[in-house]
């Protein structure tokens, strides 16, 4: 799950996070995991794909509602079929009301290209319904001005929204600082060294959100995302050309092993 697909977002900025504790920079990379060693790391991988200084957002409208639908529809698929299944759903019912009030059938429809259709129209009426009795609107604007944690807190709320679709929608489209942390973002943390082999999505998000500088939340994820596509795959990871080999757990392993 990213935002990859396009030109800078300009609206959102960080805010300060309530939950985070900012330790002082320092270039030392210290044992796997620590803040050192986490932040060098991001800074290799920031110079080799860029997403510190402007973080893409092809959808960042200013109406987080827009980002939290199109999270939605990126669960269990890959970026193209979420953009075509969004796009094809503002085509045919181009208001937040419209899909609020349409049959669940048509919006199935619509978003199919996006795979789990019937689950996903269902939780977007329940969440549609659901803000309207809240706010008396579809929209997700009030949020603008809540801090962090009551964010977070009503967002996991809604029918169908885990960690990191909230973490998505709180770092993308409200300038909060969140760290959402998909496959490769877990993956590419495991392997670095910064939790247990056996550490969850969630855990590993909590411990990056309280560990990463707030700024540094929305491109670190980018680039984690980035490297884990190009470089740290699954199967295959490409250790020997791999800018931050001498300083991964699994690379350096590898290494000795005699592995490339
Ligand atoms: S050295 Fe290998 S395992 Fe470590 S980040 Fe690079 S590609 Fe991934």
């Amino acid at each position: 799950m990213s935002r990859m697909t396009a030109a800078p977002k300009t609206a959102a900025q960080t805010r300060a996070g309530e939950r985070r504790q900012v330790r002082p920079k320092s270039a030392a990379p210290g044992e796997f995991g620590s803040y050192g060693h986490i932040t060098l790391v991001l800074d290799r991988l920031d110079a080799l794909y860029g997403h510190d200084a402007s973080p893409p957002d092809m959808y960042a409208t200013g109406e987080p509602l827009d980002g939290l639908i199109l999270t939605l529809l990126s669960q269990n698929t890959n970026d193209r079929n979420r953009d075509r299944a969004y796009d094809a759903l503002r085509s045919i019912l181009p208001g937040w009301k419209d899909v609020a009030k349409a049959a669940a059938e048509k919006i199935s429809a619509a978003i199919k290209p996006g795979g789990l259709a019937d689950i996903k129209s269902a939780r977007m009426k329940a969440i549609l319904a659901r803000l309207y009795a809240d706010f008396g609107e579809y929209s997700l604007s009030a949020m603008k001005s809540w801090p962090g944690e009551r964010v977070r807190e009503y967002l996991r709320s809604l029918d169908g929204i885990g960690p990191k679709t909230v973490a998505c929608v709180m770092v993308f489209d409200l300038g909060i600082p969140a760290f959402p942390v998909d496959t490769h973002v877990a993956r590419v943390s495991r392997r670095l060294g910064w939790c247990p082999e056996k550490t969850s999505p969630e855990k590993i998000q909590d411990f990056l959100e309280n560990t990463v500088p707030p700024e540094r939340c929305a491109g670190g994820h980018l680039n984690m995302i980035e490297h884990g596509r190009r470089a740290c795959h699954a199967r295959n990871p490409q250790c020997g050309a791999c800018a931050v080999n001498d300083i991964c757990r699994f690379g350096l392993t590898r290494e000795g092993e005699g592995a490339a």
